[in-house]
């Protein structure tokens, strides 16, 4: 099955797939999945109908047409997109993904989940997403380049540190950031670092930002486990996609004293009841690309991965692994979300059944967007954190948000999910309040 990476990363994709709302399949439209928990929150929390139908509708939605000269003298037009869901509570946040398999109903998923994944972790931006549709793979560097400048170059006047400030995503990474930053400062005439997050260090990135997805997962399933009263050291853990995000969970995890027992990526799955090297597995992918070959583990179909028997199962590579076709077979007694919207809403409700403690995208991955925050209030301020107070600033914001839908989760007797989405819904409709319609 086809996964390259978490929320962030610059690793393999697919064919090229052209999708619309009408191809996918029942629970397979991300787009409908949000609904879906929106539609219960919103009705437990009472939420009056106008406002229910504004958070229902994303603010803009842009397509373009990207014409990008190829290295053989051919140009070839690709199609781009840029959501804006809110900007109730700041400016619109979200990453960029290059895949081939991107639609608008998916940007509009993202980018929705991007707004209540701010307002869940209570930083003032609201919710965006971006993506062109292409095989990233297929193109060379400068054809990269050229593709990632005028696709900026036809969104620039949506972007802007007060407006939109776009990220990392899948197949993107700080090299991308960096064009995109210089593109639209070529533009303004002036160099604004502050219209993109997740750039290098040197040129105003923040430090942490890379690990930050990783490393917030990694506390999501060790408060997941502490408040399920299950011991970390030992715990075993199977992780899908070992891209930006996964590989980091993974390698903070098992500092943590856990046990990581299988891995995947687009080349395949490994296995281990005794438990993992990730620091040798990331010295085995960084000198042969993929995880398939690694002589030290048997290798797993990604059935047996995701079912495996284990204490945490973080899927950190796509949308919609975790379907009604999966869900029963599932032993992991913690789902952590590393992806956005890896578990469809129908799996959803057998995993409850299940009793599966399921820690929601929305907040498990919600460490990237924290420490985007950080890096623009860095570059607005001119002045840069160490990286102690990046991780520890990091670490109070999740275990705050954590504690925070817990309690709502309790009090509600609701899932984690279902709480996250009532807490981040709620906050953005009291900012909706306060500020009223302009008529
Ligand atoms: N792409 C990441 C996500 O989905 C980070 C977004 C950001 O930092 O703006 O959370």
């Amino acid at each position: 099955m086809p996964h390259s990476s978490g929320t962030t990363d610059s690793r393999p994709t697919q064919t090229v797939i052209h999708r619309d709302k009408d191809t996918f399949l029942g629970e397979d439209n991300p787009f409908e999945a949000m609904m879906s928990r929106f539609d219960r929150a919103a009705e437990l929390l009472n939420l009056d109908p106008g406002l229910y139908s504004v958070l229902r509708h994303p603010e803009k939605q842009v397509i373009v047409s990207v014409p990008v000269l190829l290295d053989n003298g051919e140009v070839q037009v690709f199609t781009g997109y840029r959501v804006l869901y809110s900007t109730t509570r700041g400016p619109g946040k979200g990453g960029i993904r290059f895949a081939s398999n991107v639609s608008l109903e998916e940007v509009k998923a993202l980018a929705a989940w991007m707004t209540w994944k701010c307002a869940l972790v209570n930083i003032p931006f609201g919710g965006s997403k971006g993506g062109v549709v292409c095989d990233p793979n297929s193109l060379s560097n400068a054809e990269l380049e050229r593709l990632t400048r005028r696709y900026t170059s036809s969104i620039l006047e949506i972007l802007g540190p007060d407006s939109d400030v776009p990220a990392p995503d899948i197949n993107t990474n700080e090299r991308v950031m960096a064009w995109i930053m210089d593109t639209y400062s070529m533009h303004k005439r002036h160099t604004v670092t502050a219209v993109v997050t997740g750039k290098p260090v040197e040129m105003g990135g923040s430090r942490g930002r890379r690990e930050a997805t990783g490393r917030g997962c990694t506390i999501a399933a060790r408060e997941a486990m502490r408040r399920r009263e299950m011991p970390i050291h030992g715990a075993r853990v199977a992780v899908q996609g070992f891209g930006n995000v996964g590989s980091i969970a993974a390698k903070h995890l098992e500092r943590e004293g856990c046990s990581i027992i299988s891995v995947s990526d687009v080349s395949g799955a490994l296995y281990d009841e005794n438990g993992l090297d990730v620091e040798d597995l990331l010295s085995w992918v960084q000198n042969h690309r993929f995880l398939s070959g690694y002589p030290k583990a048997d290798p797993i179909g990604e059935h047996e991965l995701l079912t495996a028997e284990c204490e945490v199962l973080v899927p950190a590579a796509i949308e919609n692994v975790i379907t009604s076709k999966n869900a029963a077979d599932i032993r992991a007694k913690i789902i952590c979300e590393g992806a956005n919207g890896p578990t469809t809403a129908n799996a959803d409700r057998i995993l409850d059944e299940q009793g599966v403690y399921v820690v929601p995208d929305i907040l498990a991955n919600a460490g990237g967007a924290t420490v985007s925050y950080f890096e623009w209030v860095q570059d607005r301020g001119g002045y840069f954190w160490d990286l102690e107070t990046v991780n520890l600033r990091l670490e109070r914001i999740l275990v705050q948000a954590f504690d925070e839908v817990a309690t709502m989760a309790e009090r509600h007797n609701v899932n984690l999910r279902t709480a996250a989405y009532m807490l981040s819904i709620e906050r953005v409709a009291a900012v909706h309040r306060l500020r009223g319609l302009y008529a």
